[in-house]
């Protein structure tokens, strides 16, 4: 079964529809951007997904195993999905390794053993036991990713999460997050409103306007089409 699958998802604040009829599916190991103008739904789109909002409508599958529909709810902290949002930041009276081990339930000596596997992933093992605050953006930008991979989430849900680095960085954070994303075997939908940031990340582009995905497809066919 697909890692993800979302089938016809609606969401409607007051007589408003802003998710409409929404279907999704991503494949283990794959990355599918959400791409469209600010307003669209993509946003609470994956907040239903996350488990923060609810749908009115349409159902939410992990690995084939139903997580939600209109009566049904799995909890959100029981999702196994990770999530990276632009202003997730960390928690700034807590350790760097505190921070990553925020959501193991593992005992302490294993908590550590994957939170300097992690370190190691992002190339952060010095930091370890440093305050954020001693870290510059693009890193603090890695240990919250490490925080979010830590409890091995099956997808991960990302919103801009880029968007607050400068643009020198921009490229190779991108980089290295694909790379970890993939070694980790996380599916990914990550929402983004840059047609340039799909391109360079996705395996597949779904196109959204008004709460509709208007076309889906991989970012050669999705750019390629008449
Ligand atoms: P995007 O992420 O594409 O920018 P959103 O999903 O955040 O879009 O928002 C879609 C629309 O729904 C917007 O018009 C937004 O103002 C509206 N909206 C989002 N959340 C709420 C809410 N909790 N209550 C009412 N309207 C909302
Ligand atoms: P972004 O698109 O930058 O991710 P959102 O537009 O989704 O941010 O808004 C962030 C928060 O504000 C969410 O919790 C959302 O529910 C709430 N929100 C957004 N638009 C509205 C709105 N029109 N009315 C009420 N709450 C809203």
């Amino acid at each position: 079964p697909p890692r993800l699958e979302v089938r016809n998802l609606y969401r409607q604040y007051g007589n408003r529809t802003v998710v409409d009829d929404v279907s999704l599916s991503i494949e283990p190991g794959q990355v599918t951007c959400l791409l469209g103008p600010s307003g669209c739904g993509k946003s609470t789109t994956l907040r239903m997904i996350a488990g923060v909002d609810m749908q009115d409508r349409g159902e939410i599958y992990v690995d084939g195993k139903l997580i939600c529909d209109t009566v049904y709810r799995v909890p959100p902290e029981r999702r196994k999905i990770g999530l990276m949002f632009q202003d997730f930041a960390l928690f700034p009276h807590m350790s760097v390794a505190d921070n990553v081990a925020f959501g193991l339930k593992d005992s302490a000596p294993k908590k550590r053993l994957r939170v300097e596997e992690l370190m190691e992933k992002v190339g952060l093992s010095w930091a370890i036991d440093q305050a954020p605050h001693h870290l510059s953006g693009g890193e603090q930008q890695r240990v919250a990713l490490a925080r979010a991979l830590a409890p091995r989430p099956r997808i991960m849900l990302m919103d801009e999460p880029f968007s607050g680095l400068d643009n020198r960085l921009r490229d190779d954070i991108r980089d290295e997050t694909l790379a970890l994303l993939k070694d980790e075997d996380t599916a990914v939908l990550l929402v983004t409103h840059e047609p340039e940031e799909a391109l360079r990340m996705a395996d597949e582009i779904a196109l959204m306007r008004d709460g509709r995905i208007v076309q889906q497809g991989s970012p050669y066919n999705i750019y390629n089409a008449p």
